[in-house]
């Protein structure tokens, strides 16, 4: 161990990467995911962290993080962790500021466990042995024959049991196309895979209620924001109704949105972004309130970054394996996972075992 090292500089930077279609979800469109990816060094050794945020989060790290995280002691993530939510107090805890907390949280746990040479599974500790995981993308803009190979390869290439497709497409005025699309997808992947959908909060509650009771017909698993996440009630009456397990927590930045959510009834499954939520110390927080709520938890995009921790999550459902991101992390990382027969093992280098591939990630470079 050397714990006498101290954090020097940390240096910030983010990459802008075109989808490779055009994606949509119920309630937002876009052609391009922006990563802002943190690497903190201490002597020799250096831990990488990233979020999925505005460019503008690598100016937080930049502006407000560094001067609070230089010169600290990797081994001390809580301190250095308390030491960067007091300083984004006036910029807003939650939001860019706190997806930048995020990102660099994950650089020094990943700094602090290639220092003591183990993996960050090792360090946490694992739950189980490794993280199932559920195929998830079915973008609204994706015609029946693009989603049919993206499920497919999933399910039976990839021999992943689980697929999440996105329905509620524009703001939930087009029901008749979403249970299309549902009975198509279980078409596509069998009676024996579950099928998960999420309406990215597009639906009206009593709409949402009516919608799932449709889906029984195709056996649906997983409703994901039926209704917006900040309708608590609404998830709820939904959740009441359903067949369907509700989930929702993705945008949850601090504890108390989690106990809001968990306390209020609101989900059957908590998700939990460790991207937004401050890091993996925040995750483990936020792990820790479902569990005093009697609920799983669910791992919200950013997969490769998740899997340490979501191994070490004794009550761990599954975990998202995001298509936006999947590509991203398998294009500009080295050591991404891989989710074949439907679960990852958290990998055996130091820390979360991704470096990044500084020469295919620079044409992508904003920041
Ligand atoms: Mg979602």
């Amino acid at each position: 161990m050397r714990s006498h090292l101290v954090i020097g500089d940390l240096h910030v930077s983010a990459y802008r990467v075109p989808t490779d279609r055009p994606e949509a979800d119920g309630t937002l469109s876009w052609d391009a995911t922006t990563m802002v990816v943190v690497r903190a060094d201490a002597g020799e050794a250096a831990g990488l962290g990233w979020t999925y945020a505005p460019a503008a989060a690598a100016r937080v790290v930049t502006d407000l993080l560094a001067p609070v995280v230089r010169g600290g002691d990797p081994m001390d993530v809580p301190g250095l962790w308390t030491a960067m939510v007091r300083r984004v107090r006036n910029a807003g805890r939650t939001g860019v500021a706190g997806y930048a907390v995020s990102a660099v949280d994950v650089a020094i746990w990943d700094l602090k466990a290639r220092l003591l040479g183990v993996p960050l599974a090792r360090l946490f500790g694992l739950a189980g042995p490794s993280v199932p995981v559920y195929g998830s993308g079915g973008f609204t803009t994706y015609d029946d024959d693009v989603t049919t190979a993206q499920l497919a390869h999933w399910v039976h290439e990839q021999g992943i049991p689980r697929v999440k497709i996105k329905i509620g497409e524009s703001a939930g005025t087009m029901p008749a196309r979403d249970l299309h699309r549902v009975a198509l997808a279980r078409r596509v992947i069998g009676d024996a895979a579950e099928l998960y959908v999420d309406a990215n909060g597009g639906y009206g509650a009593k709409q949402a209620v009516r919608l799932e009771r449709r889906m029984r017909d195709h056996d649906v698993r997983w409703f994901e924001e039926p209704v917006s996440s900040d309708d608590l009630a609404g998830l709820r009456l939904v959740r009441e109704r359903s067949d369907a397990d509700v989930a929702a927590g993705e945008y949850g930045g601090d504890l108390v949105y989690f106990t809001r959510m968990c306390a209020a009834g609101a989900v059957d499954c908590l998700q939990i972004d460790a991207t937004r939520c401050g890091g993996y110390t925040g995750w483990s927080g936020a792990a820790a309130i479902a569990a005093g709520h009697g609920l799983e938890v669910s791992a919200h995009c950013a997969p490769n970054l998740h899997a340490p921790v979501a191994a070490a999550t004794p009550n761990l459902r599954h975990m998202e394996w995001f298509h936006d991101h999947v590509r991203i992390e398998g294009a500009l990382f080295d050591g991404a996972a891989d989710p074949t027969g439907g679960a990852v093992r958290p990998p055996d280098a130091p820390g979360h075992g991704l470096t990044l591939r500084a020469a295919a990630a620079e044409r992508y470079r904003v920041v």
